[in-house]
């Protein structure tokens, strides 16, 4: 069902629905960014529609609505074991179409990986999703050659902004008689996509063994100062590590979190006994990237990545992740 609304009939819409579900949506954090005169534009909590950035991409995803950084599991005293409790509200996230696509892969880590995470999942059944277009694609951006560009169709309603209002494609019945409430329903809307991106990867079909010991790695062992940052505004990385925070001087009462880890950091392969691998950063650089557009396939049928291009933005040493897909796709072909 199609709708074109104006703006301020909109932003009743966005103000009832405040009513119904947490909106998570994309704002713009002032000051937030890289130096003190930057922003950052991240996912938080909005009751108003003015609030949402709607003409930039994110820097960061709305993964932390399902996964998030520091998330508290039990509290444990010497005898019990209690669940901690969470916001049980049902959530409306704003989102563009490479990211409705991450939420697959995360579902595969988390749900059909092994048994069913179940932490995960009771934030899970709680999600339901807003449509962003992209009438533009962003710097960076490869969704095409990955795939996402055109989103999953399970939204509540889509939302573009144009010169004649908000366009939306409303997909729930529920949603259909607010918006009808407001405005007259139009001819079908279909959701802005992208068809082409600046920027263009080759994924290699397969990736010989030979691949794994290419020289290719060793720029990053140099260029790379293992930050992190692209893996914690990556949509699909979900790796974490335990933590207990201890209460009392016995150890035996305290509280278990899960936290976000990443796999280009020291530490992330320290095992019992002191075992640690990867320790150089081209090989973290190589197991992040096999992982991506290789290994999660040859398990789930599917790449792990969708092309967002926020790991090439967040880069403080301009590794341009893009450009390392095709250098593999080139090795692999010469590993043939
Ligand atoms: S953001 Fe760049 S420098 Fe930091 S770990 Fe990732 S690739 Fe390395
Ligand atoms: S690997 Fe980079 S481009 Fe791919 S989904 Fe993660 S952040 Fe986006």
């Amino acid at each position: 069902m199609g709708f074109v609304i104006p703006r301020a009939a909109f932003n009743q819409i966005i103000e009832t629905l405040a009513r119904r579900y947490r909106l998570y949506a994309p704002v713009r954090k002032k000051g937030a960014g890289r130096f003190l005169d930057t922003d950052v534009i991240m996912y938080d909590e909005v009751t108003t529609a003015d609030e949402i950035v709607f003409d930039a991409k994110s820097d960061y995803a709305f993964k932390e609505a399902l996964t998030p950084l520091s998330e508290v599991l039990f509290y444990f005293t010497e005898a019990t074991t209690q669940e901690a409790s969470f916001d049980n509200r049902p959530l409306l996230i704003f989102a563009r179409s490479c990211d409705m696509h991450a939420l697959k892969r995360l579902d595969q880590i988390f749900l059909e990986n092994g048994p069913e995470d179940v932490f995960y999942q009771r934030r899970r059944e709680l999600v339901n999703f807003v449509l962003m277009g992209c009438a533009n694609s962003f710097d960076n951006c490869f969704c095409v050659s990955m795939g996402t560009n055109i989103a999953p169709d399970d939204y509540l309603f889509s939302v573009d902004l144009t010169a004649e209002g908000v366009a939306c494609n409303v997909q729930d019945e529920a949603v259909a008689a607010l918006f009808k409430a407001y405005g007259e329903e139009t001819a079908d809307v279909v959701p802005a996509h992208v068809t082409e991106n600046k920027v263009k990867v080759n994924l290699p079909e397969q990736v010989p063994f030979s691949v794994r010991t290419d020289p290719l790695w060793d720029e990053y062992t140099v260029r790379c100062i293992n930050c992190g940052r692209c893996n914690f505004v990556c949509p699909t990385c979900s790796c974490w590590s335990m933590q207990d925070i201890i209460y009392t001087d016995n150890g035996n009462v305290g509280e278990r979190r899960r936290v976000g880890a990443s796999c280009m950091v020291d530490g992330f392969t320290d095992v019992a006994g002191g075992g640690s691998y990867r320790k150089k950063n081209g090989e973290r650089m190589r197991y992040k990237v096999l992982h991506k557009i290789y290994d999660h396939r040859q398990r789930f049928g599917i790449n792990m990545c969708v092309g967002c291009g926020r790991c090439d933005d967040v880069c403080p040493e301009y590794i341009s992740y893009s450009n390392i897909i095709n250098k593999v796709y080139d090795a692999s072909k010469e590993g043939e």
